[in-house]
């Protein structure tokens, strides 16, 4: 990922306050379309200069060519605000964070997240790279707001789980394990939508804990169609079942690994 500043000048007298929001609106419109990554993006005011610092998939994810109509919408916001469009000022990669997918068109997809990363939620079935989202068509009213929203509570359970230190807990694993639970209606919605707009394969992940032996969760079937899924080699050393079916992947137990 790329360490991106954004340098926005003022035109015209204009107030703080009006600034900000100009500010806030175009960056909520650039993380919704996965243009930038991460949820915190500090803003300085130095010389009649706002800078804000951002973090974006790709070095050139930020060319017009990749707007979503939000986006574009919220520039033209910026001059009402008394602010000129902004300059783009690439600093460097991040040597902390990965890369992203570079396949023009990868065969497959995977919805994918962990508390842990900070990634697009969306990667590529071949090398298992994060799949900048501007990239496929947008899921619904022009971006990726709703692809984010699961990813967020998503991660927001298995933060819970994870901890492990209040009663969500439960709660928390069977929105991510189960075929019954509302991220996983959520998610497989959306997973639906990307199958249809790239005609391309995606699997949902269904995170697995718990279970009574290794035995009987080597023999685990299916959760929705009871078919035989257990993969001869872990796909990518992560997911050890899979259903073309359904397309559903999931691992073996956490707790018998
Ligand atoms: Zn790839
Ligand atoms: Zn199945």
């Amino acid at each position: 990922m790329y360490i991106v500043d954004l340098t926005f000048d003022c035109y015209q007298d204009t107030t703080l306050e009006a600034a900000e929001q100009a500010i806030v609106r175009l960056v909520n419109a650039l993380r919704f379309n996965g243009q930038i990554i991460g949820e915190e993006f500090p803003t300085t005011l130095k010389d009649g200069f706002f800078i804000t610092r951002v973090m974006c998939p790709e070095e050139d994810a930020l060319h017009p060519l990749n707007h979503s109509p939000f986006v574009k919408f919220s520039l033209d916001k910026l001059n009402e605000a008394g602010l000129l469009q902004p300059k783009v000022k690439v600093i460097g990669q991040d040597i902390h964070s990965n890369g992203s997918d570079s396949c023009t068109s990868p065969s497959s997809y995977i919805l994918y997240t962990t508390y842990l990363h900070t990634c697009s939620p969306l990667y590529c079935g071949d090398d298992f790279m994060p799949v900048p989202l501007y990239k496929v068509p947008a899921v619904a009213n022009g971006d990726f707001k709703a692809l984010l929203k699961w990813q967020e509570d998503w991660q927001a359970c298995d933060q819970i789980q994870i901890n492990g230190a209040t009663r969500c807990e439960f709660a928390a694993i069977k929105e991510l394990a189960d075929v019954d639970s509302d991220l996983f209606r959520r998610g497989m919605d959306l997973s639906k939508r990307i199958r249809f707009l790239t005609k391309k394969p995606v699997y949902y992940y269904l995170y697995r804990v718990g279970g009574l032996s290794k035995e009987q969760e080597l023999s685990r079937k299916c959760p929705k169609c009871n078919g035989d899924w257990r993969l001869a080699e872990p796909w990518f050393g992560l997911f050890d079942f899979r259903c073309d079916d359904c397309e559903l992947i999931s691992n073996i137990s956490w707790d018998f690994q």
